[in-house]
């Protein structure tokens, strides 16, 4: 071996701080003031954490700390002093219930939970079920037993030396939000994380450069935050850190200059009046990173031709670090019209760098590999040096790993000649319907591009005759939630939007108005929610 280096996040924080000390991290406090310092200070405060956290006694190499945290500095530093002392992140979710954060802290075996101040309260109810033997507050208000950080930080050492023993070292942990059963853990190295990095930040993945400022709106706790806090310091960007809740997204983009924002759909649906309103100068904003849902094609049409801001979807997985693939238009897209550009920019895009895609189809005898044609649909499998073989604490199995080493997504999908994935459906939520397909997400994409429309999700429902049969759940734009409209009217209306679109039998024979449809706790469309909250409904209709 003559090159025999070790990829690891230390060297993310060495070269940050070497060669761009002087760049910026900004963070929106609760009361909607700013924090801000250098990316030298940053480095300070993270040598003092790694040296209190070695100190304490309490964390030994590979423990796992936990963090309850918003998007702020604090947790910026702890994303680096843990995995620089050879421990493991593993940041929470702040949205799960008791029950499911216990079974998570108990099978993580977290040692010590940083909490936010923001979440404090929250946490404090939830205490006495999660366990931990400690905790450490964010805010400075401790009360004993538990430990403030800042008091941490203070009797701390400045110096140093970090205590990685091999790239192939856990890093990070982080659980699956559960949308599709029981959350479940994936364990992230130095290495995979280092060079997940290193593929997000080319030129035509996330192409973040020293002149950006970043803001991931993507919560910390949900899929490493995408790998921004890695990726944004590594090209030396300025970030910006939107705390729990900004008040004015607008605001927060004209008074710090963002470039490069990232969030899912839901996040860009909300804030997309605020800033078409435009009293502020939201001009720097170049570049939305859109995941964790597909983003309506009408919706990126409106950044980008109303709003001049590019939209790129991102897709991935919890399990794959998480990015697996980037939507950006090639060379030769140029002289499309602007149907034929929003129709590839709806499809969630080409394998990033390092990532290998697979269209398969389940045979008698393993797989059988699918034409790329952007026609034929398949489950959709993958393999990279960043994405996951197992679960944390749980034995591979063949439901979720092939014997060959690709992880099997869930996702049914296409891939065109050009290598364009799209999304067609989770292979669970994928209706059959007299033993044929119909995609609730070609339906809810359809649907979207009606102006009555804000929101769609279809389910199926069990059918007598047909098995299953799709049942269209929508929210109405605030005009149309007033109008006198009767509900035949709409679905009238709705049907006769899709029949030009869809075979017969994929139009679904219900369409069900709702004020809002339920999210998961990462601020997807909730559709076991859904389902269970409509089927409560029928049933009391049927009793009364
Ligand atoms: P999670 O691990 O919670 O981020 O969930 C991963 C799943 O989210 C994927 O398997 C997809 O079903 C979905 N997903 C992620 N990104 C996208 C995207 N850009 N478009 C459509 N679905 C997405």
């Amino acid at each position: 071996m003559m090159m025999n280096y070790p990829l690891t996040l230390a060297q993310i924080l060495e070269h940050a701080r070497h060669i761009h000390g002087s760049k910026r991290v900004t963070t929106l406090l609760p009361d909607q003031t700013f924090h801000s310092y250098t990316y030298t200070a940053l480095y300070e405060r993270v040598k003092r954490l790694a040296n209190a956290l070695t100190q304490s006694d309490v964390i030994q190499p590979g423990d796992r700390v936990g963090t309850y945290a918003s998007n702020t500095y604090q947790h910026l530093e702890l994303y680096y002093a843990i995995p620089g002392i050879g421990a493991v992140l593993h940041p929470l979710n702040v949205r799960l219930t008791a029950v499911q954060l216990a079974r998570i802290v108990q099978e993580a075996g977290d040692k010590i939970i940083f909490v936010d101040g923001v979440y404090a309260e929250q946490f404090e109810a939830l205490r006495e079920k999660i366990g931990c033997e400690q905790v450490v507050h964010l805010n400075p208000s401790a009360m004993p037993p538990d430990v403030a950080y800042e008091h941490l930080l203070s009797e701390a050492e400045p110096a140093y030396s970090w205590d990685i023993p091999d790239e192939n070292w856990a890093m990070g942990l982080c659980y699956t939000s559960g949308t599709q059963g029981e959350p479940r853990g994936v364990l992230y190295t130095h290495r995979s994380m280092f060079l997940h990095t290193l593929a997000v930040n080319q030129a035509d993945v996330f192409g973040l450069t020293e002149a950006d400022v970043v803001m991931p709106l993507v919560p910390m706790f949900h899929a490493m935050a995408w790998g921004l806090p890695y990726a944004a310091m590594f090209a030396g960007a300025d970030i910006v850190l939107p705390g729990a809740k900004p008040l004015c997204l607008a605001d927060l983009i004209a008074e710090t200059g963002v470039t490069v924002a990232a969030g899912v759909p839901t996040i860009w649906a909300k804030v997309y009046p605020e800033l078409s309103e435009r009293r502020q100068d939201i001009s720097t904003l170049r570049r939305l990173i859109v995941g964790g849902e597909a983003m309506p094609p009408t919706l990126i049409e409106a950044y980008e031709k109303n709003l001049g801001v590019e939209v790129c979807h991102a897709w991935g997985m919890t399990e794959m670090s998480p990015t697996g693939t980037f939507s950006k238009l090639r060379e030769a897209h140029q002289n499309l019209s602007d149907a034929e550009k929003w129709r590839i920019k709806a499809k969630q895009g080409r394998p990033i760098p390092g990532v290998e895609l697979r269209l398969a189809a389940e045979t008698s005898n393993g797989f059988a590999k699918l034409p790329w044609n952007g026609e034929v649909v398949g489950e959709l499998q993958v393999r990279s040096p960043w994405t996951a073989s197992r679960y944390y604490n749980i034995q591979p199995t063949t439901e979720h790993f092939t014997p060959d080493g690709w992880l099997r997504t869930g996702d049914v999908a296409t891939i065109d000649v050009e290598g364009y994935m799209q999304i067609v459906d989770r292979a669970k939520a994928l209706i059959r319907s007299g033993g044929e397909s119909i995609s609730s997400v070609a339906l809810e994409t359809s649907l979207l591009k009606h102006p009555s429309v804000h929101e769609a999700a279809v389910i199926g429902v069990p059918d007598e005759k047909w098995g299953e049969r799709p049942l269209a759940v929508v929210v109405l734009t605030p005009v149309d939630a007033v109008s006198n409209r009767t509900d035949t009217d709409l679905a009238i209306t709705l049907k006769q939007h899709l029949v030009p679109e869809f075979p017969k039998f994929w139009i679904p024979d219900r369409f069900i108005v709702v004020d809002e449809i339920p999210k998961t706790s990462v601020g997807k469309f909730d559709k076991q929610a859904l389902r269970k909250q409509l089927l409560s409904a029928e049933t009391k209709e049927k009793l009364s």
